[in-house]
């Protein structure tokens, strides 16, 4: 097995795997409201190229967290077909990659039988208000009945436990804070606020008025007790909160990513594949590998696998957004797989 490691000596284990950059909704953090320029179909991996990738990645690498996201990964017809040829392959130490979806939930429902059949082990749904308005207003779609409805069905089809995840924006949805704690303690979902990073349109991020991970939570103690929980958080990028029971919950665990305010760089254990084909080493590399002129050009696994280390060789020590001479990368977080 070859080490996927990087010049710091972090060592990935985790592959977000894009599949498309396209969305149906607009969540105002992620994208402006016209959309984007998709990008042609032909510039998309095939399948059998993402499939091969992903072979790679597993059997050379070790990977052994494999997360699908976009834009959004339901609008991949192929993605049921990606995640069962995923789940045949061993890591060289004989171990199946664990699977997992992160998705808006549009449409979720209906796909999850052939989700669950391909081997999908777990699922992250992304819900930042429970108010129908303010849903609206932040995806600019009035589709969070459709969220509501695949919540059900995840836990219905006993992936469990379901991880909801909020980004919290100033002046829009602060107090969904706690409707959106209660909704998930009340159900066994473990909630994720997340603080919101400079990846969508330029002129939305204003570190000033960003929503911290300390304000959520002292939003939080307002009503619940909360006890610091796997303070050494590896390489997860939760902070993790036990929340006491109370008369109208059973408790349950509540995480906050700090993203921005607390980051969790130095442990991080990722690598990460653009729809396109794109090694990136981070969310916020500005140096993207080509993996798919490679495989296009006939390339054999070891020039694939060389090219991957090179891209990884070269991840940033950290993503250095509160520092002055901080640049936003040139593609948003649906063009780069979040
Ligand atoms: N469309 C899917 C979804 O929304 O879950 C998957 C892709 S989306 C880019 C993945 C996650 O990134 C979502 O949970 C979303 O809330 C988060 N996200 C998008 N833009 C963000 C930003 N600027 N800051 C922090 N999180 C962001
Ligand atoms: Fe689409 Fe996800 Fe971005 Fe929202 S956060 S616009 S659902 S890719």
């Amino acid at each position: 097995m070859t080490d996927l490691v990087d010049s710091y000596g972090r060592t990935a284990r985790d592959l977000r795997v894009s599949l498309t950059d396209r969305c149906n909704l607009r969540c105002a953090y992620c994208m402006p409201a016209e959309g984007l320029a998709w990008l042609p179909g032909e510039e998309v991996l095939t399948d059998d190229e993402v499939n091969r990738l992903i072979a790679i990645a597993v059997q050379r690498f070790g990977i052994t967290k494999l997360r699908f996201t976009g834009g959004e990964p339901l609008l991949r017809p192929g993605l049921e077909r990606i995640i069962a040829a995923a789940t045949t392959l061993r890591t060289p130490e004989g171990h199946r990659p664990e699977t997992a979806l992160t998705t808006n939930g549009l449409g979720l429902d209906k796909r999850l039988p052939g989700l669950v059949e391909a081997g999908l082990d777990r699922v992250n749904v992304s819900l930042d208000s429970l108010d129908r308005e303010r849903y609206a207003r932040i995806t600019r779609r009035d589709r969070l009945s459709d969220v509501l409805r695949s919540l059900e069905a995840v836990v219905a089809a006993g992936l469990h436990p379901v991880k909801v995840n909020a980004v919290v924006m100033r002046g829009v949805n602060e107090d969904d804070v706690l409707a959106l704690a209660g909704f998930c303690l009340a159900r066994g979902h473990q909630l994720r606020f997340i603080e919101q990073m400079p990846l969508g349109p330029r002129g939305e991020w204003d570190r000033s008025s960003m929503v911290t991970a300390e304000e959520i939570l002292d939003r939080l103690r307002e009503h619940y007790d909360l006890t610091p929980l796997d303070q050494s958080r590896g390489a997860a990028p939760a902070e993790l909160w036990q929340v006491a029971a109370d008369e109208h919950q059973p408790g349950g665990r509540i995480g906050v990513i700090a993203s921005v305010t607390n980051p969790f760089c130095a442990a991080c254990d990722r690598t990460r594949l653009t729809s396109d084909g794109q090694v990136r080493s981070c969310l916020f590399s500005r140096r993207e590998t080509d993996l798919r002129t490679l495989l296009r050009g006939g390339a054999d696994d070891d020039e694939v696998v060389n090219a991957w280390l090179g891209a990884q060789a070269a991840k940033p020590r950290a993503h250095g957004i509160d520092e002055a001479d901080f640049v936003q990368p040139s593609r948003t977080m649906s063009a780069i797989g979040g």
